[in-house]
This record gives structure tokens, sequence and C-alpha cells, in this order.
């Protein structure tokens, strides 16, 4: 028996794996499965993998390869960068970030202000933008670091993350870009860009779940968060995680040479896609600005109805989308990133995330498009909110 037809619109959560990926990995799970610090040739040619792997992914984003630090994920990425900002400047004790930054932040600091530091989240305008003027004045004499996603995971929100390391850089603060959701769909170039650390999760860019980088600045001070072995010249201790690596490096390949694909063919499907929507369903409309954002993610809200019934009913019909992010999906707050736009709490709840990628077809859109106006009115006839 077959399993049903699954039609993937959630691309922000995670990916699927790339063949050419798991094939790449492959050999250090069945044949090469040294580790990379032994002396021996067996290990020491999986070593060489791993920097082979590193130049890749260095590559992605322009880096040198010793700038680069893997990481268990993205998460830790973020939680690495600012812990290292405040324990190599420990005289400065706060933390500049924004309302709308991915939990994989947002806790961190939540837990940094229970320890005692300062933390300022900066607000949003109701099209998710950000205010530079208020941004620069908010920096602090004892700001340790400014931490800015360069896009939003649940609008698809970019923010100009060149000029917020500009302004970084004239008052002499650590700049932290979490650029999680950008790989594939915007150019990164992290010489152009000037900030400290950006952080980079390879299951968003069709590799595996479980391996992340932090790139950090040469000549940023830097401490590890996790301690151990001198793995990763003494910035993460931990057995690297080969296989994975390996595969963020075949990955990263993979992204460059998709970014036209994403720019053109999947943005003319994600366009599509809204367009058919707001058109198509009364009492719908987007949530964020429509430009600039990233090519793949789209945001709606749909008057009346509670997103999770529009997910269950889609899933029903195959589809995978969320509300808000994956890790708060379950939740029944309303998405902070939302809330902090200015979106009432019954919108914030009526309001669904479609993020699409390189294997979304024409037909796929089509289906969504298809299934969609009858789910939304079933919903409206059946439980009418407020
Ligand atoms: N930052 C952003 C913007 C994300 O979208 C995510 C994952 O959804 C993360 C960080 C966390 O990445 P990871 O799942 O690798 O910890």
């Amino acid at each position: 028996m077959s399993s049903p037809a699954i039609y993937y619109f959630d691309n922000n959560a995670t990916t699927r794996v790339a063949p050419e990926v798991v094939e790449a990995m492959l050999p250090f799970l069945r044949e090469n499965w040294g580790n990379p610090s032994s002396t021996y040739l067996f290990g020491r040619q999986v070593g060489e993998h791993l920097d082979q792997a590193r130049t890749r992914v260095a590559a992605l984003i322009n880096a040198e390869p010793r700038e680069i630090v893997f990481t268990s994920c993205g998460t830790e990425s973020n939680n690495s960068a600012i812990h290292s900002a405040l324990v190599t400047q420990p005289e400065k004790r706060h933390v500049l970030t924004t309302a709308v930054e991915h939990s994989a932040n947002m806790k961190f600091c939540e837990l940094l202000e229970r320890r005692g530091y300062a933390i300022t989240h900066l607000p949003v305008a109701s099209d998710g933008a950000l205010d530079l003027p208020l941004l620069e004045q908010s920096i602090r004499p004892d700001t340790a670091i400014v931490s800015v996603m360069w896009a939003n995971n649940e609008t698809g929100v970019l923010f100009p993350v060149r000029e917020i390391a500009a302004i970084c850089r004239r008052k002499g603060v650590l700049f932290l870009t979490d650029a999680v959701q950008t790989p594939g769909k915007l150019k990164i170039d992290v010489r152009k860009l000037d900030a400290d650390f950006l952080s980079l999760s390879a299951h968003k860019l069709h590799a595996p779940k479980g391996i992340g980088l932090l790139y950090v600045r040469r000549r940023v001070k830097y401490q590890p968060y996790i301690v151990g072995g001198g793995q990763e010249r003494g910035r993460r201790g931990g057995t690297e995680n080969v296989a994975n690596i390996v595969a963020f490096g075949r990955a990263a390949e993979l992204a460059m040479a998709n970014l036209e694909d994403e720019n053109t063919r999947v943005r003319a499907l994600r366009d599509k896609l809204e367009e058919g929507i707001l058109g198509g369903i009364p009492g719908t409309a987007r949530n964020g600005a429509k430009e600039p954002r990233l090519s793949n993610t789209s945001n709606i809200a749909f008057d009346g109805v509670e997103a999770e019934g529009i997910l269950m009913l889609l899933d029903q019909a195959g589809i995978c989308a969320s509300s808000g992010s994956a890790c708060t999906t379950g939740s029944l707050d309303p998405s902070h990133v939302l809330t902090a736009m200015g979106c009432s709490a019954a919108r914030a709840r009526s309001s669904i995330r479609f993020s699409l990628g390189i294997y979304n077809t024409e037909a796929e859109v089509d289906y969504v498009l298809q299934q969609l106006p009858g789910i939304i009115a079933k919903l409206r006839a059946s439980a009418p909110v407020g």
C-alpha cells in the first residue's frame, strides 16, 4: 500500500533532505566512521572530509573556513554567540534584541534576564519593520551585543542587517544575526555584511537536523559555550558529527546552486498561492510587508476561523502548513511575532504560514488553492469566532 500524497508547505519548519545530501553523508555512517581527531590514517582521512565540508559552508557565506564553528543546531549557535559576548565583556550586562526573534534567541534572553542581565526587545511596526534610529538610540554603554534576525521565520520579513551591522560597528558593539532562514534564498556575504556572528542551521537547507554553525568573525574574542575536548580549535567541545557536517557541506553547495530557482520559480509559486488565497477567499489578509520578504514565505490571516481548525482540515487533505513557528505550535498562545506587529489575539490565532521550497510544483499550489476555499467556508459555517 502506498502512503498518501504529502503536499509540503512548511519549509521554514524543516526541509526534505536532498537525495544528493543523503548520498554524500552515507559513507560516513557506513565505512568512514573514524574519529577525525585520531592520529592514525583512518581518523585523519575523516578529518580531511571535515575540512572540505568546512570550506564548503564557508563558501556559502563567503567566510574563511577558520571562521566557522560547527554546532548542533541554530539554537546552540544563537545561545553561544550571546553567551560569548557576555563572558568576554563581563562589565557589559545588556543585550539589545527585537520582539520578533525566534525562541532560540528569545528564551535564552529570558533566562539571562532571570540571571540579572538587562534585555531590551525592540518593537516592530505593523508591517514587521524595525525602527533603525530607535535601535541606534537603544544601544547603551553597557550593551554587550545586538542580536537581530535577518529573516523572520513566521512572516518572511527581512531586516536591514547591513545597516544594523554598520550602526553596531560605529557604536563599537558586537552584532549577531540569526540567518537561519536565509540560505538558498538570499546571497550571504559576511565580508559585505560585516556582522560579528551569524547563525545557520542545516535542516533548513535540505540537510539533516542536528547540525548548525556559528560564524565568528576573525579577531572577535570568543569563549565556548560547550566545553570539553579541544574540537573546533577549542571553540566547541564534543566529537564532531561528521556525517551531518559532510551533509551540511554538500547542502551548502546545492543552496548556492538553487538561489536562482528559489528567487524565480519558487517566488512565482508563492505569489500564485498568496494571490490566489487573497483574491479567491473573502476575509483574508497578508501578515507582514509584501517586500522586502523571503521569496518562499506567505503568512495569511483568515477572518473568523481558528488556525488550529484550518491546519486540521489541511492535514486531512495531505497539506502540511503551520501557525507560527513549529516550536510553538501546539500551544494556544497567539504568535509573539504577530502580536508584536499589533495583530489582535483573534487575528494572530487565525493566521497560517505557508513556506515553499525547491521541491514544490505548480500542481501542488493548484491543489491547495482548490482545497482551501472549501475548508475555510466549512469552518466559517460551523464555528464562527467572536
Ligand atoms: N532561528 C530561526 C529564525 C529559526 O527559524 C529556527 C528554526 O525554526 C531556529 C533559529 C532554530 O534552529 P534549530 O532548529 O536548528 O535549533
